[in-house]
């Protein structure tokens, strides 16, 4: 203890208690001893915790690699006006052939992921707009991980008979009614969504009608190639192989009532393109309507809309909540909100209370019978883990403080 503080508590103890109370709190702001936190392990702890976050890998976008901005173009060939639906054929033509299934190799099996990475990235909607006009989208690999592969997210097109339906889908494509999965905002604001459209066409070939007889004896006879046997067998002077007959695939007999296009299904896959308008407001269980061009069918889209962790809806009010320091709420400031529609700022009077709320007149929904308000609660985060500095603080503030006034019976 320096000698000064000694003939100071000396001096303490002659008498004034409140004298010594004073002079040891300065003393305490000009040591540097750490002698006032609570949790000296968990203190130490955190820059290197801070440290090892930000060494987490990032990943790069597309223009950092040395490729060009339209890269994912190039790599499935169209150019940057290209459909959907045109991007999705150009994928599903080159998938053929650099599918790793079909053949294995490692530049292939990387050129397939090129393939799969364009094509998620371009028929997602708002990373399409993302990556044109950075080049690159901020958090492709986070994404790309997640979107997975296309061929296996679209299991019904295999590779061998891509626009012939299987019996799940036809089932699915007659009922006409769709699930349309949305986020919250883009249901509560509205949007318009460009969707594919895929639906049942009758077979060209046979008119819808091999479907009808694939299962009857009309039209069945033996395979002249094989007589009847389902293989074939070639023979040379050297060696003599047994092969499954490629006309009747092995049943012995053909059909001609058979249909190739549509494997007897009666039906192809049709691919639209349609435009959904979701009105504002839109929660989840509404239908949205839309006509098939090309067939006028009604189609119904069943809007499904995850609970948001941010926004909570109430009728057409918005209700969130923004979180305060307590200097924040002590000294007043103006903070960015995030909001329905954009940013807001919010002015935070000095002084203010816990839950206190704001209300934003016009900023919640805005459906055709008005619009809702954005009600914003402010909540002053009381700190848990304070550092020695912020202590230090806190004490000095505590000393300064008036007791809060309450009322007791004995005040009464
Ligand atoms: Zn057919
Ligand atoms: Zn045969």
């Amino acid at each position: 203890m320096p000698l000064r503080l000694k003939h100071n508590k000396a001096q303490a103890q002659a008498g004034n208690i409140s004298q010594w109370k004073r002079l040891i709190s300065q003393y305490q702001f000009r040591t540097k001893k750490e002698v006032y936190y609570p949790d000296r392990s968990s203190e130490i702890k955190r820059p290197t915790l801070m440290a090892t976050k930000q060494s987490l890998p990032v990943a790069r976008p597309q223009q950092q690699r040395g490729l060009p901005k339209d890269y994912y173009y190039k790599v499935l060939g169209v150019n940057r006006l290209a459909s959907v639906q045109q991007i999705r054929s150009a994928f599903y033509a080159l998938a053929k052939r650099y599918h790793p299934d079909s053949m294995h190799s490692e530049e292939k099996l990387k050129h397939f992921q090129e393939l799969s990475n364009a094509y998620n990235i371009l028929t997602d909607e708002t990373k399409r707009l993302e990556y044109d006009q950075l080049g690159g989208i901020k958090d492709e690999q986070a994404f790309l991980e997640q979107a997975g592969n296309p061929m296996h997210m679209d299991m019904s097109l295999k590779l061998d008979d891509a626009g012939v339906p299987s019996q799940e889908e036809i089932q699915k494509l007659t009922s006409s009614e769709f699930d349309l999965p949305l986020t919250f905002v883009e249901a509560t604001v509205g949007c318009k969504k460009r969707l594919d459209l895929r639906y049942l066409l009758k077979c060209d070939s046979c008119k819808g009608k091999s479907q009808l007889m694939a299962n009857r004896d009309v039209g069945k006879e033996p395979c002249r190639r094989c007589n009847g046997t389902g293989k074939v067998t070639t023979k040379t002077v050297t060696y003599t192989a047994v092969n499954t007959c490629s006309q009747c695939k092995g049943k012995r007999y053909i059909n001609r009532n058979d249909c190739d296009t549509c494997h007897n299904r009666g039906y192809v896959l049709g691919n639209v393109e349609v435009l959904i308008t979701v009105p504002a407001g839109s929660k989840a269980g509404d239908v949205v309507s839309v006509d098939n061009p090309n067939t006028r069918q009604r189609v119904n889209y069943h809007l499904q809309v995850p609970t948001n962790d941010y926004f909570r809806r109430v009728g057409n009010d918005i209700h969130t909540d923004k979180y305060l320091n307590i200097s924040d709420a002590i000294l007043g400031g103006t903070f960015s909100v995030p909001g329905l529609y954009e940013n807001v700022d919010v002015r935070v009077e000095a002084g203010t209370q816990s839950h206190t709320k704001v209300v934003l007149k016009n900023k919640g929904v805005r459906t055709r019978e008005g619009a809702g308000n954005h009600i914003i609660t402010l909540k002053v985060r009381i700190p848990c883990n304070l550092s020695v500095k912020q202590r230090q603080l806190v004490l000095a503030l505590a000393q300064a403080e008036e007791p809060v006034f309450e009322f007791h019976k004995s005040n009464v």
